[in-house]
């Protein structure tokens, strides 16, 4: 009986390495990380690239969209290689949390340097970058003053000029989420209707169409996250640089909550192989310059507040009040959000 156990256990063993495969057991003598990342930037290369020369620590990359990521983590399932899953916008991350691909990490580097208000309690994921969703004008058409609120979006005076992605783009179900926590379900629900009411066309395309749009004449105001802002802003192009000339930018709800805040952020997964290697990134990645360099990449903010970063194109958008609320009560109204949109006939 103990013979044949030990036995069972040796086989056991040897058929676990044969299912890894080499490449696991030479990547853990190696010291690697597996890194599974929906943000692809130039800056990117920099980021990892320093971590490697500081840790001795090689990164492997699997870069893909955010929700086929997702797919496949749940379907490696244990036998995923991933160490590390980066996403963008808190919706995902909760989405990726739900679906218990994280691992908590207890980290005091992590909990001194990121803000509350953008990590889980738990320490499944953690925010590494900033974006605001605001309001962009047609400068032409609209005088500063003249919308101040997310909730003005509603307001029949603004019948046939609004443009928005659709509703159902987890972007607008964390802006939806936030007005949840902000002004109870009823006004929401209410809100979402007078806003499908308001659209100069039924929703198609991103933020940076409906900022094209607002340029275009087609409607006068529109719903856009920050960086798609910059990054017409710097853009080299010139018909770029013409749709940035027309437009004028709101920040949102400054006398109330102030305006909503996402992030880009990931967490250690729960069958990585390499978890210390997980941690040290992570922790990493709050750093000074790799924040910087984060940020850079997509043209956010650093979620590290002394941390400072040189973007013109940021600065001529000004300094707002951001509102403080954890990011996380915003993943808990998701599926509200949807239902209430749909229920509100706002596609
Ligand atoms: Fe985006």
């Amino acid at each position: 009986m103990m013979k044949s156990r030990g036995r069972l256990g040796v086989t056991m063993a040897a058929s676990v390495v044969t299912l890894l495969g080499l490449s696991a057991t030479a990547a853990a003598q190696e010291k690697v990380l597996n890194l599974y990342t929906a943000r692809h930037y130039q800056t990117d290369e920099s980021l990892y690239n320093n971590f490697t020369r500081q840790t001795g620590i090689k990164i492997n990359r699997i870069e893909g969209q955010e929700d086929p990521l997702l797919e496949r983590i749940r379907n490696e399932g244990a036998n995923s290689p991933a160490d590390v899953f980066i996403t963008v916008d808190i919706g995902r991350l909760w989405r990726a949390q739900q679906a218990g691909v994280f691992a908590p990490v207890k980290s005091k580097v992590l909990e001194s340097r990121i803000p509350a208000n953008y990590r889980d309690p738990n320490g499944e994921w953690f925010g590494f970058s900033a974006r605001a969703r605001v309001i962009a004008y047609n400068k032409a058409a609209v005088k500063p003053g003249d919308i101040a609120r997310y909730e003005d979006l509603a307001d029949p005076k603004w019948k046939g000029k609004v443009c928005t992605r659709s509703s159902g783009h987890v972007y607008n179900l964390s802006l939806v989420s936030s007005l949840i926590a902000h002004d109870g379900e009823a006004k929401t629900e209410a809100w979402a209707r007078g806003v499908a009411g308001n659209l100069a066309r039924a929703p198609k395309g991103g933020d940076t169409d409906q900022l094209k749009a607002v340029a275009a004449g087609e409607c006068d105001v529109a719903i856009s996250n920050t960086y798609y802002i910059a990054r017409l802003l710097k853009s080299t192009k010139p018909e770029d640089k013409a749709v940035a000339d027309k437009l004028g930018v709101v920040w949102p709800n400054q006398s109330s909550q102030g305006v909503h805040m996402n992030i880009s952020g990931g967490g250690m997964l729960r069958h990585a192989p390499n978890k210390e290697a997980a941690v040290k990134f992570l922790e990493y990645l709050a750093s000074d310059e790799a924040q910087a360099y984060f940020a850079d990449g997509n043209n956010e903010w650093p979620v590290v507040p002394s941390v400072k970063i040189a973007n013109p194109a940021l600065e001529a958008l000004g300094t707002f009040k951001a509102d403080k609320i954890n990011v996380a009560e915003l993943g808990k109204y998701q599926s509200e959000a949807q239902k209430l949109v749909d229920k509100a006939g706002y596609r």
